[in-house]
């Protein structure tokens, strides 16, 4: 009786004392200024994309890999804080500006165009790349070679893309747009010939079209229909987060590290980026 009284007690002290840990390591996630104040949580969260290969991508086993990915850890090391106190979050081309003005992260680097509309919300530093929009097709498509070939065939493209934006307003405003929330939604529609093209920048359109299980399934057209100045997104307004991430991103492409980055994110893609750009934001 004793000791079952002992072994119940005891039971009850370790129950209680994983509660508490929980609540401690839950605590630490309710930062809602992105890691504004993460240099006393140690902590910065960063929005990234989680199903584009080559530049943000979330393995089966957890882990993140692609070119943004690498930016953002340089670029964090810098203002401070190690691979291990990176908090990944997912934002998806609709959330970006939100996540940013809500604070839930403190930068964005997701495949994430500079352009005078998002910066009524939001300030950037860069643009550390430059993309341009192409189109994406079955390999054994050959009606679609031009932006015009679109109208009146299915495209997809992710909302609050800008992507989807110059299909609707200038590339092809009668092609039939279906609008996902990412783009390997499309991707899965162009395999089942529910859509007849996929359309957004061709760093992202070329880690599909390299990976092991859609070798041969696919084909670029090569087409350039837009620049896509990459940025990193912060809170409007942050001159000095601005100034420290631009200062970061000249010093990797200055120590060789950005081209070390490109070699290995898009070389499997055998994709041909552009030279690093000129940082223009801020100044
Ligand atoms: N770079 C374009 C954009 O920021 C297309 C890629 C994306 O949606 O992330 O809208």
């Amino acid at each position: 009786m004793k000791i079952s009284k002992a072994v119940a007690a005891a039971a009850a002290a370790v129950a209680l004392a994983l509660t508490a840990t929980a609540c401690g390591g839950g605590s630490d996630k309710g930062a809602s200024d992105g890691g504004a104040s993460g240099d006393a949580k140690n902590k910065i969260v960063i929005g990234i994309k989680f199903d584009q290969p080559g530049l943000g991508l979330k393995t089966p086993d957890g882990k993140y890999t692609g070119f943004d990915v690498d930016v953002a850890t340089y670029v964090a090391k810098e203002l401070g804080y190690q691979p291990d106190q990176i908090e990944w979050k997912q934002a998806v081309s609709a959330e970006r500006e939100n996540l940013i003005s809500n604070g839930d992260v403190k930068l964005v680097v997701a495949s994430y165009t500079i352009n005078d509309k998002r910066k009524e919300k939001v300030d950037f530093a860069g643009p550390y790349f430059l993309a341009h929009q192409d189109l994406l097709v079955r390999a054994d498509d050959t009606s679609i070679t031009k932006a015009e070939d679109l109208n009146k065939k299915k495209l997809c493209s992710v909302t609050g893309s800008t992507s989807a934006q110059n299909v609707k307003t200038k590339l092809a405003p009668e092609a039939d747009l279906l609008e996902q929330g990412g783009y390997s939604d499309c991707l899965t529609g162009l395999e089942n010939k529910k859509v007849d093209a996929l359309t957004t920048d061709n760093s992202i359109l070329a880690g599909y079209a390299a990976q092991d299980n859609n070798k041969g399934k696919f084909k670029l057209v090569g087409l350039s229909l837009s620049n896509e100045p990459y940025g990193i997104g912060l809170k409007k307004g942050d001159k000095d987060l601005q100034t420290k991430v631009n200062a970061a991103l000249k010093k990797m492409v200055a120590d060789g590290a950005w081209e070390a980055a490109v070699q290995k994110n898009f070389g499997p893609a055998n994709y041909k980026s552009e030279p690093a750009p000129q940082i223009t934001e801020g100044s």
